[in-house]
């Protein structure tokens, strides 16, 4: 399938890693791990999955919003979610 995701949502939870910044559909390279502390619990953490040229915008994003931010290499295989879907 091509990358014509949408992009209203911010969950990236789709199959393949594709970067979430709107109207991008590269290859994810980055997984950005981050939660709203206002409105998250400790133990929520939203995933944004970022391709090289905008992995710096999004992390900047957050960060200036004052989320906790973790950016981490995004591995092939490393798309640990939806593993047994039906
Ligand atoms: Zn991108």
């Amino acid at each position: 399938m091509l990358g014509a995701l949408q992009n209203g949502g911010l969950d990236a939870a789709e199959a393949e890693p594709r970067c979430s910044r709107a109207a991008c559909s590269a290859d994810a390279t980055t997984r950005l791990e981050w939660r709203n502390p206002r409105i998250h619990d400790e133990a929520r953490r939203k995933v944004w999955l970022a391709c090289g040229e905008h992995a710096g915008y999004l992390e900047d994003f957050l960060r200036q919003r004052d989320f906790p931010v973790t950016a981490s290499a995004l591995a092939a295989e490393a798309t640990d979610h939806e593993d047994g879907r039906a």
